[in-house]
C-alpha cells in the first residue's frame, strides 16, 4: 500500500503562534519542528502498522523544509524544497500521482475568514482573501483534497485543531469516514488548549491506521467535482489582482480584486491560481500575515 502524507504546521501538536513556525523564531521554532515530526512519525507508524509499505510525505508549511527527516522510518520519503513556480505547481502538493492508495493531512489549520479560528489562512495570509471552487469557498484542506481527488487518491485523515476538524468535516461529508485527529482546542487566532504529544502521538497512529484500512476496504471516495472547475481567488488589494493577470496565462478577470480560472480538472483550475498567488509574493513572511 502507497500512502501519501501532507505536512502542514500550523495544526500540529502545541503550535499556537508564529514564533514556533518560522525559521527566524529560534528556539521556538525548532521545538515547533520537532512537534511537528512527532506528529508525522505517529502516523507514518499508523500507516505502517495497517500495511503502508511506502509512504511519500510531502512538506506543506512557510519554506517547507521543517521535518527532521533522520526521525522518519525507512518505509517513508520526505519531499522538500520551496513552492514557487514552476517547480511546485500545486503548491503543498508534490510527487503524488494516481498510484497512491490513500492520503493524510497533517498539522493543518482553517481556511481564511474562518471566525476564531487558530492561525486561520489559505495558502498566503497576506494576499488571499478568499478562494471558490465552483461557487463553494474552500481553504487548504479542500484545496488539497480535490487535487488528490484530480489523480484519485482519497483523503483518509486530517488532523488539526477543532476549528479545522469542523472544516474538514463539511468538506469531506461526501468522501466516507474520514478520520479526524483534533490536536487542540482553538481559543482564540494565538490561543489554544493543546493536547501533548502523549495523546496526540496515540491518536494520529490509530487513526492513520484506521485511514489505511478505510482505503484498503474501499470506503474512502475522492473529492471530486463533475464538469468544468471554475476557481476564483479574491485578493486583499487590487493590486496584487493586477499583478496576477500580468504574469499568469489563461486567467481571467472577475472583479476589482477578483481574479478566475477555469479548466476541465480541479488541479488544473488551482494549479493556475497558485501560480498567480507565487506571482504576487513580495516577501517570504506574506504566508502568515
Ligand atoms: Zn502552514
Amino acid at each position: 500500500m502507497k500512502v501519501y502524507i501532507c505536512a502542514d504546521m500550523e495544526g500540529a501538536t502545541g503550535i499556537v503562534h508564529r514564533d514556533q513556525l518560522m525559521p527566524d523564531g529560534g528556539p521556538a521554532y525548532a521545538a515547533g519542528c520537532a512537534l511537528l515530526t512527532a506528529d508525522v512519525l505517529a502516523t507514518c507508524e499508523g500507516a505502517i502498522e495497517a500495511g503502508a509499505t511506502e509512504i511519500l510525505i510531502s512538506e506543506g508549511h512557510a519554506h517547507m523544509r521543517n521535518i527532521a527527516i533522520e526521525a522518519l522510518p525507512p518505509q517513508a520519503r520526505l519531499v522538500r524544497g520551496p513552492a514557487q513556480w514552476p517547480q511546485k505547481p500545486l503548491c503543498q502538493i508534490a510527487g503524488l500521482d494516481e498510484r497512491f492508495d490513500v492520503a493524510l493531512f497533517v498539522g493543518f489549520h482553517s481556511r481564511a475568514g474562518t471566525p476564531g479560528g487558530l492561525l486561520s489562512h489559505t495558502w498566503a495570509g497576506a494576499i488571499v482573501h478568499e478562494i471558490t471552487v465552483n461557487g463553494r469557498i474552500v481553504g487548504e484542506t479542500a484545496i488539497n483534497a480535490l487535487i488528490c481527488g484530480s489523480m484519485g487518491v482519497p483523503v483518509g485523515m486530517v488532523a488539526g485543531a477543532d476549528d479545522l476538524c469542523a472544516e474538514a468535516r463539511a468538506d469531506l461529508q461526501d468522501c466516507g469516514p474520514v478520520e479526524l485527529v483534533c490536536t487542540k482546542e482553538t481559543l482564540g487566532f494565538n490561543l489554544a488548549a493543546c493536547h501533548g504529544p502523549r495523546f496526540t502521538g496515540p491518536a494520529l497512529r490509530r487513526a492513520a491506521a484506521s485511514a489505511c484500512r478505510l482505503a484498503a476496504t474501499g470506503q474512502l471516495r475522492p473529492l471530486v467535482v463533475e464538469g468544468t472547475v471554475t476557481a476564483t481567488l479574491e485578493t486583499h488589494r487590487r493590486e496584487m489582482a493586477d499583478r496576477m493577470m500580468l504574469a499568469t496565462p489563461g486567467l481571467r478577470r472577475d472583479g476589482q480584486r477578483r481574479v478566475l480560472a477555469e479548466a476541465g480538472r480541479a488541479d488544473e483550475a488551482l494549479s493556475m491560481l497558485w501560480r498567480a498567488v507565487t506571482e504576487a509574493f513580495h516577501e517570504p513572511q506574506a504566508w502568515l500575515r
